[in-house]
Formats: structure tokens, sequence, C-alpha cells
């Protein structure tokens, strides 16, 4: 029987089913980084646990109503509260909401409009501009409040539906969002009084991201990451519990390691939040330290019981590809896979340090169908494969920093 394996399983009931969320600046979220502070402390690291400031939002729900009839909607995740009675209006394009008058307003967007999640106004890694003109426009004509109506859109939103088109703590417009088919309904009462409540709050709070680290010069390390937030409402197993399982299981492996390069175990807190704030912080605390990474690796999405788990590389030099070569290749489970980019090995390759991502092989069907939905459960992640994963690294470390 593999040790291993009933730690793996303990460590993903802990994360994902004992604390009650991990979303960044919740309660579950402090819990986890706790966790993994103490876990990691036991396997005779040095934990850090720099804090930065984040948002907290709680919601207890919200409620739509128009001519008595109930509909079925959801706040959007950092929308303020809310009680609004007004006239609707319905936006399905652009064009229509420039020419549009939404003051003392409720305004149901839907189509055209509504066809993909909104980038956050100040999304810190990229800009994309018919969002950013989008919530302009929102925001210079100040409605009491929006309505999203949302379709299937497995490509843009992945497995959420209807899903949230604004998720944004810097937005101040609140908004709740509902399914196409309820928008159509919502629709017949144009230009009457309808009436929104959002009951929500946000508030200042703290985080933190979790260092460990251990032996050789820490000038010279190898950063071994992965994200411990997880979207709120959601266990948060696949994404990313099983890439945080996997790190304690390596850190347990390394307990005993004495190499000439420094090991970096990350938690990194803030992947899925709007913000990204544990990640901005990473970057701050390593502006112009990024030479000493030798390597970045990112778990993020592994360990679903169908498929093994892929892993990609990024600018890796040809003798550092032939030591993962090397060091994967006793591991059957663990096969080469097509490179993707929205992960945190992307800090590492922004500044130029090569990078190495493992996720599940069957990482679309994962991002089209559970990801991000109450779906993510533990019974998907085979904590035998965290376990392979974890040797294979423990693996790569010793003769990378040997
Ligand atoms: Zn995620």
């Amino acid at each position: 029987m593999d040790p291993l394996f009933d730690k793996a399983q303990t460590y993903l009931h802990h994360l994902c089913v004992a604390l009650p969320g991990r979303s960044v600046g919740s309660d579950g979220n402090r819990a986890a980084a706790d966790f993994f502070a103490r876990t990691a402390a036991g396997f005779g690291f040095e934990v850090e646990t720099p804090a930065f400031a984040c948002l907290a939002w709680t919601s207890s729900g919200a409620r739509l109503t128009a001519g008595g009839e109930a509909f079925a909607v959801q706040a959007s995740p950092y929308s303020p509260g809310v009680r609004a009675e007004a006239p609707l209006t319905v936006v399905d394009s652009v064009e229509a909401l420039a020419a549009a008058d939404l003051a003392g307003r409720i305004a149901l967007l839907r189509g055209e409009i509504a066809r993909e999640p909104l980038l956050p106004k100040n999304f810190p890694f990229f800009t994309v501009e018919a969002h950013q003109r989008l919530l302009g426009l929102l925001e210079a004509k100040a409605p009491l409040a929006l309505v999203a109506a949302t379709a299937r859109n497995p490509e843009m939103a992945g497995a959420r539906y209807p899903f949230p088109l604004i998720e944004d703590g810097d937005f101040d417009i609140p908004s709740v969002y509902m399914t196409d088919g309820e928008g159509q309904r919502l629709a017949r009462h144009a230009g009457q009084m309808i009436a929104v409540e959002i009951q929500a709050q946000r508030a200042p709070a703290a985080a933190c991201n979790v260092i460990a680290r251990k032996g050789g010069d820490p000038a010279r390390r190898l950063v071994f990451c992965a994200h411990i937030d997880a979207k709120a409402g959601t266990p948060g197993a696949i994404d990313n519990a099983a890439g945080v399982v996997t790190l304690l299981l390596l850190a347990e492996l390394l307990a005993d390691y004495a190499g000439r390069l420094g090991i970096e175990i990350v938690a990194m807190n803030g992947e899925d939040d709007y913000a990204n704030p544990g990640e901005q912080d990473y970057l701050r605390r390593n502006a112009g330290r990024f030479g000493e990474i030798a390597l970045g690796i990112n778990l993020d999405g592994l360990g679903y019981r169908a498929g093994r788990t892929a892993f990609s590389l990024y600018g890796c030099a040809p003798e550092t590809a032939a030591v993962i070569e090397a060091s994967f290749s006793p591991y059957p489970g663990l096969a080469p896979g097509e490179p993707w980019f929205q992960g945190d090995h992307g800090l590492f390759l922004m500044n130029g340090r090569p990078a190495l991502a493992l996720t599940s092989e069957r990482a679309v069907e994962l991002m089209t169908q559970v990801v991000h939905t109450a779906q993510d459960t533990p019974d998907l992640v085979d904590p035998a494969r965290l376990s392979e994963a974890a040797r294979a690294l423990n693996e790569l470390a010793r003769r990378l920093g040997a």
C-alpha cells in the first residue's frame, strides 16, 4: 500500500470538504493557507506567509421579480448589494447601449453583448479592448442595476451555465445573472417596473501566499507552485486542491533534500480571483530576482481519474528538457501534453524563465464540464495520480538540484 495515497486522500478531504471554501479573503482560504504552512513546516521547510490586501465578498442571494413573477437569478461575484425598483431596458448590442438612456433604470444585457465573460476592469495581465469599452460605457450610463442573461459558451465561459458576465470587485454597478431562457422571459417586461434585490457585502480583507523553502542556495532555485484558492461556492478539487495536495506530498518526499539548488514550494493565492492578488504579490516580492529561478513548475488541474497526467515545457534548454524526460519516463501515468497558457507558469514565462506545467490529459473536458462548478468534487481525483506526480517531481528536483 502506498502511504502517499492515504495522505493524498486525507489532504483532499481536508481542503475540499472540511473547509468551507477557499476563495481569496475567506476564512476557509486562510485555514487552507495555515494548513499548508503547518504541513510543510512539519517536513523541515522554512515557511513564510507574506500577507497582502484583497477583497472579501459574501452574499446570501439575489431576487428578481417582474409583473408578479419571480425569475431565477444569482448575484454576480463581487457585486455590491442593492435594492432597486425601476423600469427595465433591454440592451442586446453595444450600439444599442451607446444609444440608450439608462439613468434610473435597470438594464437587461443579453445576446451579443452578453456573449462572453468580461475581463475585470483592472485585470493585471492583459486587456481586451472591447471589454474595457463595454464596461466604461456601462459606467457612463450608470443604470441602477444590471441583469445579464448568458447562454452556454464552453469555449469562452467553461462549464458554468449561466455564467456571470461580470466578476469584478472594481466595478461598482450591482448586477445579477440568469440563463438566456430566463432572459427571454424577462425581456417581455421591457419598459415595465421590475425589482432587483442583491444581498451582498464587499469588505477589505487579508490573505497570503505560503512560501516553503529548503536546502541549497536560494539565489539559484527551483520553484514548485500550485494555486490554493478556489472559486467561491465550489469545492475546487481538480481546480486546484489536487495541485496543492501534490505539493504537500512532494514536500514530504523532499524532507531529507540537501541538493545544491534551493527548493521553493509555493501555495499561490489568487489564480481564480478577479484581481490575482497572490500572483501580483509574488511578482512584486521577486521583482528583479526572477533570474534566480532555474525552473518554475506549476501544477493545476491534475489528478483527473480519466486519462493520464500531461506535462508541457516552456522555454526549457535541451539539457533541462532531457532531465525532465529522464525523471518522468519511469512513471507511465505521465505523458507529454499540449502547451497551455492560462496558469501560474505564466509568471515565469513573462519574466523570461523556463517553466514546466502539469495538468490532466483530459483538461478540455474538465474545463468545459466541471471546473468552476459545484461538480468539482474530490471523487473526480485519483489520489494515486497525485502520488505518482509527486514522486516524479521528487525525482526531477533531486536530478536538477544535485
Ligand atoms: Zn480555476
